[in-house]
């Protein structure tokens, strides 16, 4: 064989309860290359598991239905797939009935997302798969004049290279991934500066107002990256 083909993208199953927290996770994750599918409960989880064979399962202890230590002991019955815990009490009883039950690693909450991203990529390095830097199978993104390309780190409007700052960058990239959906500032804050961030949301507002700048034709009527009064902001492509 001459031409390998790619590495595809780690499959990670993310198991949270609570609905913002699951969303931050999947976001950071996918912005890392990761196929990421999510579930809220244990009992859809070991569904899922079953269905999808992800390659590391990040599981939360304290899930409605099936909580998270029985989940792990279950799927470790005939499943080697790694288990990162996320372990709310700090108490080292809860880690050692996490690790007891079969998780590889445990990352007590509150965490970094940079932190569960350096376990996440040490757990699939040992478990051999190409983590550190997971392919992405589908670097470009575009919306009407608007093209992004993830990997080359950059953004072109109708064809002409657009000047981003890094964060003006990753707005834009968040936007152009989840177009038609209107987000609160809060989540932006988390999902494009991160949960350790720790400026306030005017810093999402400065940044919608540069970007607009640039990628509308009149920055003072948007009409891509819309305002939602009392919601947020939502692009509309
Ligand atoms: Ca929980």
């Amino acid at each position: 064989m001459t031409s390998a083909a790619p590495d595809s993208p780690a499959r990670i199953l993310v198991v949270e309860d609570e609905e913002s927290l699951l969303f931050t996770i999947a976001h950071n994750l996918r912005r890392e290359g990761y196929e990421v599918t999510t579930a809220l409960r244990g009992d859809d989880a070991l569904r899922l598991v079953r269905e999808n064979r992800p390659d590391l399962i990040v599981l939360d202890v304290m899930l409605p239905g099936v909580d998270g230590i029985q989940v792990c002991r279950l799927l470790r019955r005939d499943l080697d797939t790694p288990i990162l815990m996320l372990t709310a009490l700090a108490g080292e009883g809860d880690r050692v009935a996490g690790l007891d039950s079969g998780a590889d690693d445990y990352v007590g909450k509150p965490f970094g997302m940079r932190e569960l991203k350096a376990r996440i990529r040490a757990l699939l390095r040992r478990a051999g798969r190409m983590g550190e830097h997971p392919a992405k199978d589908n670097p470009t993104l575009a919306a009407g004049n608007i093209e992004l390309d993830r990997n080359r780190h950059e953004a072109r409007l109708g064809g002409r290279l657009l000047k981003l700052k890094p964060k003006e960058f990753e707005l834009l990239l968040f936007f152009l991934e989840h177009p038609g959906k209107v987000f609160r500032r809060e989540q932006i804050l988390d999902a494009v500066w991160g949960e350790d961030y720790s400026g306030g949301l005017r810093t999402v507002d400065v940044h919608v107002r540069w970007l607009r700048q640039k990628v509308e034709e009149d920055a003072g009527a948007p009409v891509r990256l819309r305002t939602v009064r009392g919601s947020g902001y939502i692009f509309e492509g």
